[in-house]
This record gives structure tokens, C-alpha cells and sequence, in this order.
């Protein structure tokens, strides 16, 4: 057997998984908790752990059967030093923190780091949706708007920074992205933007039950799951909301497809596994308008690792590193 450990490392939930990569990537546990929003990297890294170890625990398995463990982190990594740096959306992460050092001693195995989107990609195109295809676009619709590409099956990272889909101008002047520039998709398809523009729209005196729905859950931020809710309750300030996210992705990843031809689009992040193949449906009608040869669309699907591609991705990585590549 080799057993490797993924860890995905997002701005609200940390998703661990224990998988057995001789066996089809078959997952044997899995474990996912909230991120820390308090106490700074340390904080972030000792809970890791913890929800590594748990997973760990859900296989029935403790941490010396770990051939490896591999990490998707946002912010800017770095897998030759270890380090993680200038990750915004984590608590008090804006300086550089060694985050192998500290698993590697809290787990005691090999840890490899990752930046997030480009792994959840990898996992796509791998084992996922985009198995049988050759070129990729993966867009991951969450807190952000992330983007990965493999171009003729490689990964493609420009000169370090390829894919920011999200700050793709889809309106010259338009509303201020958490980037501080305008326009960018992000701005109105981000779930940060999305709940920022919520809180405004309450101010002004609409109403919604999205903010109630995340009191009732005891959230401190709107989630995927509470937009599903309050879409389900017919919230329209929800619906309006998410129908300006659909349009704006529609026109930036068509954009991005009329560059690039990709054979296909794998949909992910925490909205869009949520909102699911319905929403998918939607971006693709989106996209239509846009499209240079609309006739002739490349394919448009859901992730279908779910919310574990990313952990996926890490235990790809770790294996990877283990055969020495
Ligand atoms: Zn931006």
C-alpha cells in the first residue's frame, strides 16, 4: 500500500484526507473542520494537523502509515524553503511562516507544499472530471475566484502567477475588487464580494435571510451552504446576487476560453460544488454570448472530486515526490 496524506488549506475549512494512491486514489478517511480565524499561522498549522490526524483516525490508521503528506495552501508557496507567505484571506498570515517545519514534526512525514488551485486542478485533470482530456481550465468558485491550467498535459504557471482568472476584467470601471483594482470578476463573483454587496444592499434596508440563516449556524461569514439555504427559501437579494456572479463568470471564462481553446472547463470551489450541475448549466448559458465560436463550446463540467480535490491534489503531490519526481 501507499498511504498519503492531502491536506487542503482554505479560507474557512481545512479538508483532510488519508488516500491509498495504489488503489485507484481510492480515499480510506477523510476529516474537514473550520479554519482558525484567530492566533496567526501557528494556530493554522496545529489545527492541520489535527484534522490530518483525525482523517487518519476515520481510516483506522495512525500517523506512521504516511508515506507522505502533501499541503494545498493559498498565498504564495514555497516547497523548495517550506514556506508560505502573504496568504490574505488566513489570520494574521501576511508574513512568511515555515509550514513544512511545523507538520512535519506535529506528523512525521515528508510534507510537500502546493499552491491550492493549481493542485485541485491537477486532481481534476488526474483522477477527476478531465481525465480523458488534454487541456484544462479549472475555475474554483469560492472566497475567490481561482483559476489552473495544463495546457497538452502539462501544468502551466506562466512566470509563476498563470491563471488568476479571477481578476479578469469583466467590467472597465466597475466594482472594487479585494485586489484593489476594478472591474475583476472576483469582484462580483466572489463569495467575500458577494457577502460584502449583501451587507451593503441590508444597509440600505433590504431584506434577506442570508444573514439570519448564518446566525442560525452559528457562522461569522456567509458560507456555500448557507447561499444554497437561502435559495431555497427563495431569498431573492440570494438569487440576485448569484445571478450577477453567473454573468460575470460567464464572461470571464468565456474570455479565457476564447484565448486559450481548452478541451474542457472543470467548475469547483465551495459555491460551485454547492450550487452544483444546475449552476453549471448556467455559467454555460453565460459563457454563450461571449463565446467567439459559440457554436462549438468547449466541454463545461462540474469538479467531480467534490470538495476533497484538493486534499486529492496533495496526496497526488506527495506521491510524485515520494517516486522522485
Ligand atoms: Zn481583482
Amino acid at each position: 500500500m501507499a498511504i498519503y496524506g492531502g491536506i487542503d488549506l482554505g479560507g474557512t475549512k481545512i479538508q483532510a484526507a488519508v488516500v491509498d494512491e495504489d488503489a485507484d486514489h481510492k480515499v480510506l478517511g477523510a476529516k474537514r473542520d473550520q479554519t482558525p480565524l484567530k492566533g496567526g499561522p501557528k494556530a493554522i498549522a496545529h489545527k492541520m494537523a489535527e484534522v490530518m490526524k483525525a482523517a487518519l483516525e476515520d481510516a483506522g490508521l495512525d500517523s506512521s502509515a504516511l508515506a507522505g503528506v502533501g499541503v494545498g495552501s493559498p498565498g504564495s508557496v514555497d516547497d523548495a524553503k517550506g514556506t508560505v507567505s502573504g496568504a490574505m484571506n488566513l489570520s494574521e498570515w501576511t508574513g512568511s511562516y515555515n509550514l513544512r517545519k511545523h507538520l512535519e514534526k506535529d506528523l512525521g512525514a515528508p510534507v510537500s507544499l502546493g499552491n491550492d488551485v493549481d493542485l485541485s486542478t491537477d486532481a481534476e485533470f488526474e483522477i477527476g472530471a478531465a481525465k480523458d482530456f488534454d487541456t484544462l481550465l479549472g475555475v474554483f468558485w469560492g472566497t475567490g475566484v481561482g483559476g489552473g491550467l495544463v495546457l497538452k498535459g502539462q501544468p502551466w504557471v506562466g512566470r509563476n502567477t498563470a491563471g488568476e482568472i479571477g481578476h479578469m476584467v469583466v467590467r472597465i470601471n466597475g466594482a472594487l475588487c479585494g485586489c484593489g483594482r476594478r472591474g475583476c470578476m472576483e469582484a462580483y463573483a466572489g463569495r467575500g464580494s458577494m457577502e460584502a454587496r449583501a451587507r451593503r444592499r441590508v444597509e440600505q434596508g433590504e431584506k434577506t435571510v442570508l444573514f439570519k440563516l448564518m446566525e442560525e449556524r452559528g457562522r461569522d461569514r456567509l458560507s456555500s451552504g448557507i447561499w444554497e439555504r437561502a435559495l431555497a427559501r427563495d431569498d431573492q437579494m440570494a438569487l440576485e446576487l448569484l445571478e450577477d456572479a453567473v454573468e460575470a463568470l460567464g464572461a470571464g471564462v468565456a474570455s479565457a476560453v476564447n484565448l486559450l481553446d481548452p478541451e474542457a472547463v472543470v467548475i469547483g470551489g465551495g459555491l460551485g460544488i454547492r450550487l452544483g450541475e444546475p449552476w453549471v448549466q448556467r455559467i454555460r448559458e453565460a459563457m454563450k454570448p461571449h463565446l467567439f465560436r459559440d457554436e462549438d463550446p468547449p466541454a463545461v463540467m462540474l469538479a467531480e472530486l467534490g470538495d476533497l480535490g484538493g486534499a486529492h491534489g496533495g496526496a497526488l503531490l506527495a506521491s510524485r515526490r515520494a517516486r522522485g519526481e
